[in-house]
């Protein structure tokens, strides 16, 4: 992949204030440096088995495939992660790439809590201080994720700028990072941010494809037909992708969340609706207003309400080697729900996003097709949020 200086075709890049050029320059230089180091590389994947629980499973949905009569369905399980979703993945590699490099503080930033819980429970592990900025408006609707952060011995600050929410922690998490880079690596949680985060995200990420291309050539004796995965920034999307994109066979689906639809205004579907920006250190596209200002972004679902999306998904749109296709809340709901009723695994309504186009898809293609669709999490978190969507008030 055209991967020079951090670009993935026009996209990507490091667009920073000068003050924050040197934090990303010395990350560069350490993830360089001890990516590829066998110490390093043995300690990741000891975490990863002894403490995350990889690898995670790749289950056939029998039931599933029968119910659809045709492509047959297999789920990968991010979802039994310690933490619930994919979002481990990530933060061990970071926490532990911060430790090799002297940091002895970890702060990031999140929208619906996953994130920051994930931080704080590696910050717990490896002995870390840390910092989650998270908006006011998010601390309240997810006042239960802000419990854990905290019992995890987290700091959470409300963050009470712009719509206090993702987008602001974001902008907040990176102006605290230019005030305190000494002692601090800022854990970044998908795929977006200024180089290197992109591509460091997606590397930590790949686990999960990697994993999937052995157990499905174990299970079946061949590639599958296509991968699909959910995309709020595109952290499990790229992950998913990663070890397919050399693999042309292979369709490679990221579903986005079109909220109350793509015609509507309460959309989080960038690629459907985006254009090309640049925000928040790079260049990709993004939810923005006639004024070219970001837009305010919403969705069903916390984890896919961002209005940019990662500058590598951004490219293979482009060059065509991905389709993004928009899922509404409704459709993601419905999903939800089927796979709960159908094999006994409750989604997390962003992963039920990806579960609904398989549900379309599938009918459509011949039994001897192959479908993995990746479930990035559990959905325990969104019990209350969809009781209420069906019109039934359930106390958290
Ligand atoms: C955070 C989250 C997402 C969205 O983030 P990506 O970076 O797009 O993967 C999706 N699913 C779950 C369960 C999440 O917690």
């Amino acid at each position: 992949m055209s991967e020079r200086k951090g670009r993935f075709g026009e996209h990507g890049g490091q667009y920073m204030p000068e003050t924050l050029m040197n934090a990303v320059i010395e990350l560069e230089e350490a993830y360089e440096k001890w990516k590829n180091d066998p110490v390093f590389v043995k300690e990741l994947e000891d975490l990863f088995r002894d403490y995350a629980g990889r690898p995670s499973l790749l289950t056939l949905a029998e039931k599933m495939t029968r119910d659809l009569g045709g492509a047959k369905i297999y789920l990968k399980r991010e979802d039994l992660n310690h933490t619930g979703s994919h979002k481990i993945n990530n933060v061990l590699g970071q926490a532990l790439l911060a430790k090799k490099m002297g940091k002895t503080r970890l702060i990031a930033e999140t929208g619906a809590g996953q994130h920051g819980v994930a931080t704080a429970t590696a910050a717990a592990l490896l002995d870390m201080e840390c910092v989650v900025f998270m908006g006011e408006e998010d601390t309240i609707r997810q006042a239960l994720n802000v419990y854990r952060m905290r019992l995890l011995g987290a700091e959470v600050i409300p963050v009470k700028t712009g719509t206090k929410t993702l987008k602001d922690a974001v902008s907040e998490a990176m102006r605290e990072w230019t005030s305190r880079i000494s002692d601090t690596h800022y854990c970044l949680g998908s795929v977006m941010g200024p180089h290197p985060f992109p591509t460091i995200v997606r590397d930590f990420q790949a686990v999960i494809s990697k994993e999937m291309k052995a157990q499905i050539l174990e299970k079946e004796g061949r590639l599958p037909d296509a991968v699909i995965a959910c995309v709020g920034g595109g952290s499990n999307a790229m992950g998913s992708f990663a070890n397919f994109i050399e693999d042309t066979s292979v369709r490679l689906i990221g579903c986005e969340a079109a909220g109350r639809g793509i015609d509507t205004f309460e959309t989080a579907a960038t690629i459907n609706t985006g254009r090309s920006g640049i925000f928040h250190g790079m260049k990709s596209y993004f939810c923005q207003d006639e004024y070219g200002q970001i837009a305010p972004v919403y969705s069903i679902s916390a984890g896919l309400d961002y209005p940019g999306i990662g500058p590598e998904h951004a490219y293979l749109h482009d060059i065509g080697r991905a389709e993004y296709v928009p899922v509404t809340d409704e459709e993601a709901v419905q999903a939800f729900e089927y796979l709960s009723k159908t094999e006994g695994i409750i989604p997390a309504i962003e992963s039920a996003h990806a579960v609904s186009k398989a549900m379309e898809l599938a009918p459509k293609m011949a039994k001897d097709r192959i479908i993995i669709v990746t479930i990035s999490g559990r959905g325990d978190k969104d019990c209350a949020a969809i009781a209420r969507y069906r019109g039934e008030d359930l106390h958290e």
